[in-house]
Formats: structure tokens, sequence, C-alpha cells
């Protein structure tokens, strides 16, 4: 049994970096994360913050774990959006999120359980190419019906029909989910209106994976490997994504395995450089008070927090009100790190946190450039009881640049009648 035990410490001391082993000793347990951590606000057990994980992380990294250390440091890293506040505030500047994401791998590597519902996730996005377990074949599907419905000004072709400077990356969610699929229309009709020659990989478009590095899997790096090939095979230069989730994998954890002559853009900095450069122009006014949410994987892990203000800058009779968390220190709406799949109760009070938090700034709507906030702010606007709109960026823009398309129009008009197994029929 002790033999066991030390052997799975070592698989776990194995399965993290140099670095990392160095900074589980560097925590100087101050305690400054506890007093920004998101998710300890909802939930005061101290495994749940970055200094508590760190603790019983070097326990179990050691040679004589504790069961209390394991089943803390188990709680602890699946109860946790791996937002980065703890790293931004952490004196030491411990690259918490990274830490989070291999202490999964290598506890997952050393047998350890995994919450059920992200091991179902991760096995759907290993199986079908997707995280909704859709065929592939419905992937470009939106653009069709976009097209047919007349929200486009030109069909919008695929990467084989017609290969382009920009390849428009919608992802999984801006794809299947039918109440997101306005996020890809709003943007394949922003980038139109620009007159930006793009195209879509449609059925070949394939899951980012990054939430295989999210949740500890490590299929990841060959994954992503195979993803490369395909994008180099089709000599993509220019990738430009609208989720914050497929950006960073694609931009950060695709690092070292994406050729750097390929060049992957957050929408917002691709639509705030055509607004400054003219081809773009918001024109009609939208006179509303917002104020904006940083989504994390655009914000701390990426560092883009000046574009997106920018575009809605441009917008003629907007105004934005910060909110009191912003920036690097904006709040988390819990949506990130597989947290919504392991503890969906806390991320929907983390989202209706945010939402009182947006609306003590009298704010009329908060915006976000990020489907995924935008779904869990929503749901924590309905657990807040609150009637604050929450809006996706694009929806700002096209009402003032083409306002015959709003989101709400564009939605009603692409959901289909469900299947027999309750999903929407394809
Ligand atoms: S990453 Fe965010 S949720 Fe996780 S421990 Fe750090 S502050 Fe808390
Ligand atoms: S802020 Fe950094 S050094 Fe301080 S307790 Fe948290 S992880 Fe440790």
């Amino acid at each position: 049994m002790a033999a066991d035990k030390v052997s799975q410490a070592d698989k776990i001391a194995s399965g993290l970096t140099r670095r990392q082993l160095i900074e589980i000793e560097a925590c100087s347990r101050c305690g400054e994360c506890l007093a920004w951590c998101p998710v300890y606000q909802h939930d005061k057990k101290e495994e749940n913050t970055a200094r508590g994980k760190l603790g019983c992380l070097r326990k179990m990294a050691a040679e004589q774990p504790g069961a209390a250390d394991q089943a803390g440091l188990l709680d602890g890293l699946y109860a946790c959006s791996a937002c980065g506040q703890c790293h931004v505030v952490c004196p030491i500047r411990i690259n918490t999120p990274e830490l989070w994401e291999q202490a999964r791998l290598a506890l997952v590597s050393a047998g350890l359980p995994q919450p059920e519902p992200q091991r179902q996730q991760l096995a759907q996005i290993r199986q079908y190419n997707n995280s909704y377990g859709r065929r592939q074949e419905e992937r470009g599907l939106w653009a069709e019906r976009a097209w047919q419905a007349g929200f486009l000004l030109r069909p919008v072709l695929t990467w084989n029909e017609q290969p382009s400077e920009v390849l428009y990356f919608a992802g999984c969610t801006a794809s299947f989910d039918q109440t997101m699929q306005p996020v890809a229309v709003q943007s394949a009709r922003l980038l139109q209106e620009a007159g930006v020659r793009f195209s879509i990989l449609g059925a070949d478009e394939p899951c980012c994976a990054s939430k295989l590095r999210r949740m500890g899997d490590s299929a990841f790096p060959a994954e992503a490997a195979m993803r490369t090939e395909m994008l180099v095979r089709k000599k993509v230069r220019t990738i430009v994504v609208s989720c914050a989730g497929c950006f960073k994998g694609l931009h950060a954890d695709y690092r070292g395995i994406l050729p750097g002559s390929i060049e992957v853009l957050h929408l917002t900095g691709f639509l705030n450089k055509l607004i400054q450069e003219g081809r773009l122009k918001p024109k009609h006014e939208v006179p509303l008070a917002v104020t904006y949410h940083d989504p994390c994987h655009l914000g701390r892990h990426s560092g883009i927090y000046e574009e997106p203000r920018r575009v809605l800058g441009s917008i003629p009779g907007l105004r934005i009100i910060e909110m009191k968390r912003s920036g690097p220190f904006s709040a988390c709406c819990g949506m990130g790190g597989g947290l919504k799949l392991a503890r969906p109760e806390l991320q929907k009070k983390m989202s209706a946190a945010r939402i009182r938090e947006a609306e003590a700034t009298g704010a009329e709507a908060v915006v976000t450039p990020c489907q995924t906030c935008l779904m869990g702010l929503a749901a924590g606007a309905v657990a807040a009881s609150s009637s604050l709109p929450v809006f996706h960026l694009n929806e700002m823009l096209i009402r003032s640049v083409c306002p015959d398309i709003n989101f709400d129009r564009i939605a009603a008009k692409l959901k289909l009648p469900d299947g027999p197994d309750g999903k929407p029929a394809a």
C-alpha cells in the first residue's frame, strides 16, 4: 500500500515540469489569492484557493500523500474555472492556470478520478471532433441557412471551394448550438461588410481541442498536431476566431505546434483594425450605456483588453461604464476550465454575482465578446432574478453597421424543430 502511494506521488511529480515543482514550493502562503478567488467567494474551502491547491499538491507530489490531501486536491482542482485571477494577484506570479491544467493531466495519468461529466465531454470531443456530439457534416450549415435566410451579402464558401486570405473559425458552440449560431452569422456578415475575403472550413473545421488541455486529457498534443497538419496542408495563413476559448487554444495552447507563419487573431482585434482602417463603418446610433465583461480567455489569459473596448467606443451613442472589477481583475463568470461540468451550482452563483456587479454600475446592458460568457451571464441573470440584458459584442456592432440582422431575428429564423432525440433536427 505504502509502495503504491509512493509510486503515485512519483507519477504526479513527474507529470509536472521542473518550474512547476519549484512554483509549488515557492508559495509564501500570504493568502492574497483568497481575497480574489471567485470560487472561494461562494464556497469557502481552503482547497478551492490557489494556496490550498498548492498545499495539497505539495503533499501529493511528496512521498507520503494523505487521503485528506488527495480528496482536497481533487475537490479544489475541479472546483476551479482556471480563470487566472490568482496568477494576476500572486506576488510570486505563480503561473496557476498552467499549473492547474498540468496537475489535472498528472492526476488523471496517475489514475485518480475525474468528474464524470468532464470525462464524457472529453470522450465526445475525441469521438465526434466536436463537443456537441453532432455529425461534422452539420458544422457549416449555419452559413448555408444564413445565406438562404437573407442574412448575408453573399454565400460563405468553404476553404475547399475557395481558399482565401482569411480563414474564419467559428468553433463548436457557434456552429452547433442554435442559440449561439447568430454569433457566427453576425461575424460572417461583419467581415463581408468590411470586404474581407474569407472562407470557412465547413465540415472540415475541427474542434480546437483546447478543452482536452483544460481538463487534463493526454491526447491534446497529438490532437493539436493533427489539426495543425491540416491547416498547413490547406495553406492557411490567417485565422480569425470568434470564440475566446478557441482563440486561447489556437493562439496559446498550440504554441510550439502551430508554425509561426500562421497568424491567429481574435475577431474583436480584427474588427478593431478594420474600423481603424475605415473598412468597417459603425454609422447608426446605438444609444445605450453598457458595461463590458472581460472573458478570462481573452483578457487575463491573452492580454486583450483594449481592442474590444475600442470597438464599442467606435459605435456612435454607445457609452461604456466599467464594473468595479474589470480588465485583469475582472471577476470570472465561471464558464471556463470545465467548472460548469464539475460544479454547475457554483458556476451559476459566479455568473449571478457578476450580473449583480454589472447592475451596480447602472448600465443598461452587459456586453461580452465571448459566446460562452454570454450563455453563463444570461443564466446568471435568471439566477439573480435580474432583467439586465446580456449582449454579444457583435450585436452592438451589427446594430450600428447593419441593424436588419439582429441576434434575436437570426436565432428565431435559424431555429429548427426538435428531432426525436430532443436535439434540434439537422
Ligand atoms: S484560477 Fe480562478 S477559480 Fe481557480 S483558484 Fe485561481 S482564482 Fe480561484
Ligand atoms: S497569492 Fe501566491 S504566494 Fe500568496 S498564498 Fe496565493 S499562491 Fe501563495
